[in-house]
């Protein structure tokens, strides 16, 4: 079985992935992670992302389409966690066709994030990310017990150039217009399940649990 994780930028994707990788055999594909390292070792691939990423805007479809691709002939697994990715209608349609390509385990489910407007915008605003571990903490809510340091590995906490405000808006933008239509894609196909993405990650993540068995 594979899932789509969905929602809005600030909804707990990456946060509900790791847990949900915690509870099952699953491989997690994030485009958003797989960017950020393009970014980190300056590759082709992230030379070409980098600037969409930062400005909060969508990287175009071709790109996106071809990394994951690439990602699903290199890892010979069938069940997967879409996390951030399909976006696009565009990239909803690739990804059923590539699934097919490969043998991997049609989408099942997709498990979409329901938050609301200033939920988000606190959680976005607030976001600091570790440089080394990808440790998620909130300046305000669960800062590191060190400022600036990484409590689980060391490494450097920060503010990702996405979660500037200018930034924070345009991905906002970008998931109104691209990504919120594949609420209906996946309700025609009978995949689509509102999970409600308010309170602490582990009360979210015992709404997902249900959903994580064949
Ligand atoms: P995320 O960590 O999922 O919020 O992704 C961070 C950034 O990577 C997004 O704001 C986009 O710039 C880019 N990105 C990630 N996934 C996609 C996608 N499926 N389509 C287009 N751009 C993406």
């Amino acid at each position: 079985m594979s899932l789509v994780l969905f929602g809005p930028p600030g909804a707990g994707k990456g946060t509900q992935s790791d847990l949900m990788l915690g509870k099952t055999k699953m491989m997690h594909m994030s485009t958003g992670n797989l960017f950020r390292d393009a970014i980190k070792n300056k590759t082709p691939l992230g030379v070409e992302a980098q600037s969409y990423v930062d400005a909060g805007k969508l990287v175009p479809d071709s790109v996106v389409i071809g990394l994951v691709r690439e990602f699903l002939e290199k890892n010979k697994v069938v069940d997967f966690i879409f996390d951030g990715f399909p976006r696009t209608m565009a990239q909803a349609e690739a990804l059923e066709n590539q699934i097919k390509e490969v043998g991997a385990q049609p989408i099942a489910k997709a498990l979409f994030l329901e938050v609301p407007h200033n939920v988000l915008m606190e959680r976005l605003g607030g976001r600091r990310v570790c440089k080394n571990c990808g440790a998620v903490y909130h300046a305000k809510l669960s800062p590191p017990k060190k400022e600036g340091v990484c409590d689980k590995c060391g490494g450097e906490v920060y503010q990702r150039k996405d979660d500037a405000p200018d930034a924070i808006e345009t991905r906002l933008e970008a998931y109104e217009k691209s990504t919120a239509p594949l609420k209906e894609y996946y309700q025609k196909k009978g995949l689509f399940i509102s999970i409600d993405g308010v309170g602490g990650s582990t009360d979210v993540f015992e709404r997902i649990r249900p959903f994580l068995k064949n």
